[in-house]
């Protein structure tokens, strides 16, 4: 099962991704988990991309494309994936055209304000990726990872200039993607103001 998780930042694509890959047995790839893991192991590509996931902005569509066709080639890749986060324009979609066949694309569907609470008010544990919501999903202890022990962070794309530049991004890169995949009979619209788990129930009626 090749799956497409589309749809603003801050809909839950990335909660919902961590449920189905177990359930299913395939592969979380976010290309945000992926520009991260290199930025904090300081590769060349990571060294590259810093500046703009910081800003919100959409990191070049070439070195994009490279990173996912070598993901996908990967052995864990070949029965089936989720992909979170790619891709985000029109010339990603066309380009993974060639490089798979997507046999659906989930359009995580949300509210501008619910998306500005739920970003805002997120936090991450660094080293484990781990995600909380100070409201919606606080740790055990304020502050700190319910396993580690370590301080939670606030990544710097959720603070508030970058949310609405990424928001902007959304609207004018990615959101047209809605209407491509449309066109093709592959898009399913999901409600992304329930809970992970009526979320999870909504998608298994929907791809099984
Ligand atoms: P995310 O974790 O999906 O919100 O992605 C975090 C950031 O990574 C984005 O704001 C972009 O800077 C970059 N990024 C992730 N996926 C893509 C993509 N498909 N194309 C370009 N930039 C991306």
């Amino acid at each position: 099962m090749n799956l497409i998780f589309l749809g603003p930042p801050g809909a839950g694509k990335g909660t919902i991704a961590s449920i189905v890959k177990e359930a299913f047995s395939v592969p979380h790839i976010s290309t945000g988990d992926l520009f991260r893991a290199n930025i904090k192991n300081e590769t060349e590509l990571g060294k590259q991309v810093k500046e703009i996931l910081a800003s919100g902005n959409l990191v070049p569509d070439e070195i994009t494309i490279k990173m996912v066709e070598n993901r996908l080639k990967e052995d864990d890749a070949k029965s089936g994936y989720i992909l979170d986060g790619f891709p985000r324009t029109v010339a990603q979609a066309d380009a993974l055209k060639g490089m798979s066949n997507v046999d659906y694309v989930i359009n995580f569907v949300l509210d501008r304000e619910t998306i500005l609470k739920r970003l805002s008010g997120r936090r991450v544990c660094k080293s484990t990726g781990r995600t909380y919501h100070i409201l919606y999903n606080p740790p055990k202890v304020e502050g700190i990872d319910d396993e580690t022990g370590e301080p939670l962070i606030q990544r710097d794309d959720d603070k508030e200039e970058a949310i609405l530049n990424r928001l902007e991004v959304y609207e004018k890169s990615t959101a047209p993607l809605i209407d491509y995949y449309r066109a093709e009979n592959l898009l399913i619209d999901l409600d992304a103001s329930k809970s992970p788990e009526e979320i999870f129930e909504d998608l298994k009626k929907i791809v099984k």
